[in-house]
């Protein structure tokens, strides 16, 4: 059986539509108003046009600008009922017609539907342990504002860091606006556990921070945007997964980022492994070395004591605290070792070689595991990646199972640096808007500006 929207064998939790929880032809399917089977209860009705709405809204996003009956094609419901779900897209402020698509073609010109770059923005913020940034994405998932300050946030108490951020939120916000998006959610991508579904963040050691809900102050001082909370890993792997540039066929991955602590996300089947409690992923406390120095999380010989940022500047012969007094800021200290590899510095060279021979190994148990497509290098561990990767892939092509798969085969390297986390909070807000769109109406969109395009827009068509 294949997918009515991608033709793409049919599968329950492979995702094979653009809304990985609906597909246009397993049994969890939306069906046109006019199926014959048994007359659906009010609520599911509603569901089911609510569902419809995000499948077109999805097909617009990932293969537009379409017609009608491209979409219709796209995601096999009628012309018909894909113009009743557009027109109310349209009028939703969601999506935008950008007039004929096939000027000079035999017959009416279809009208090329594009995603509405006036329409909601998500936001994301970023609390990284030397910076505080924001940005503002649109529909289309380009970046519409953004800023950034240097801050360092280690061992500082959470109510400033979180005054400075909401101060930081409004400014965006505002610019925002004036470019004529409609903010709609904030994400906060923080570099420590939180608990699944809620603000608590319940340990940044590198922030210093244990059991601090930052979800009360900052509704506080944001009251219009709802609010959402994650772990930076989780949110960088899914920036790498909608905005990663890879193949669509990408669909298992682990994703490796570091800070100053060294974080892994899973991505499989298209979704995030957030593990029971959300704290999955932490790969930075994985022995590497059973009987290796002691850990602050109470273990001995994880992998962030041989590869995380701090251990590999001692091993290079420098002070961490000088280091980051001498090149303050984000990613100060890693361009640092990476001026130094690059300069020939032996010592620096060795250091690296030691983290990626400790990755490999980590990883080696995780691929092992799981056996994903890809190992995608990412974070702020990007510019080492070319003295890291070939000893990683010699341990990784060492140690794992299957010896037809060479290390240099299964490791990436992210095209979005360490801009991606702050890149997967604003756009999991986008997500959020393409996977339930009738949550997210624009109350002005029927009237105003918005109206009158409308209006223009029915002239056209008619
Ligand atoms: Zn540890």
């Amino acid at each position: 059986m294949r997918c009515r929207a991608t033709k793409r064998r049919w599968s329950v939790s492979r995702g094979c539509c653009p809304t990985p929880t609906v597909c246009s032809t397993g049994p969890d399917a939306p069906r046109e108003e006019t199926t014959t089977v048994a007359a659906p209860l009010p609520n599911t009705q509603q569901a089911m046009r609510r569902r419809n709405l995000s499948l077109v809204l999805h097909a617009v996003a990932a293969r537009g600008p379409l017609s009608r009956a491209a979409v219709a094609g796209e995601v096999g419901l009628t012309r018909a009922a894909v113009s009743t779900l557009v027109d109310e897209l349209i009028r939703d402020g969601l999506l935008v017609e950008l007039g004929p698509s096939r000027p000079g073609t035999v017959g009416r010109p279809g009208s090329a539907l594009q995603l509405d770059e006036r329409g909601p923005a998500g936001l994301g913020a970023e609390i990284g342990v030397d910076r505080l940034a924001v940005c503002a994405v649109d529909l289309r998932g380009r970046i519409r504002a953004r800023t950034e300050i240097a801050a360092a946030n280690r061992d500082r108490a959470p109510e400033p860091v979180l005054g400075q951020l909401a101060d930081l939120v409004r400014t965006v916000a505002a610019d925002a606006e004036g470019a004529g998006l409609r903010p709609v959610g904030l994400t906060v991508a923080v570099p420590g556990l939180v608990a699944r579904g809620s603000s608590l963040v319940v340990r940044a050691p590198n922030l210093g921070w244990e059991s601090v809900d930052i979800g009360p102050g900052l509704r506080a001082e944001l009251p219009d945007l709802p609010l959402t909370v994650g772990n930076e890993a989780n949110l960088g792997a899914l920036a790498e997964l909608w905005r990663g540039g890879h193949d669509p066929e990408l669909r298992d991955f682990v994703h490796v980022s570091a800070e100053i602590g060294i974080g892994a996300a899973v991505v499989l089947d298209g979704r995030l492994l957030r593990g029971t409690r959300g704290f999955a992923g932490e790969l930075g406390h994985v022995p590497v070395r059973p009987e290796g120095p002691e850990c602050p999380c109470g273990g001995r010989g994880c992998l962030e004591r041989y590869a995380g940022e701090e251990a590999v500047l001692r091993a290079s012969g420098l002070s961490p605290e000088q280091a980051a007094a001498e090149h303050p800021g984000p990613g100060g200290r890693i361009a640092l070792l990476a001026v130094r590899a690059a300069a020939g510095d032996r010592r620096v060279r060795r250091a690296l070689r030691d983290a990626g021979a400790a990755l490999g190994i980590a990883l080696a148990g995780t691929v092992n595991l799981l056996d994903p497509q890809k190992v995608v290098l990412g974070g702020a561990l990007t510019p080492l990646a070319p003295w890291l990767l070939p000893v990683l892939e010699r341990e990784l092509g060492r140690r794992v199972a299957d010896p037809a798969r060479p290390g240099r085969e299964t490791v990436t390297v992210s095209r979005l640096g360490a801009e991606g986390p702050l890149l997967g909070a604003a756009h999991s807000v986008v997500r959020a808007v393409l996977d339930d769109p009738a949550a997210f109406k624009d109350p002005g969109a029927a009237v105003g500006a918005r109206g009158n395009r409308a209006v223009d827009t029915a002239r056209r068509r008619s």
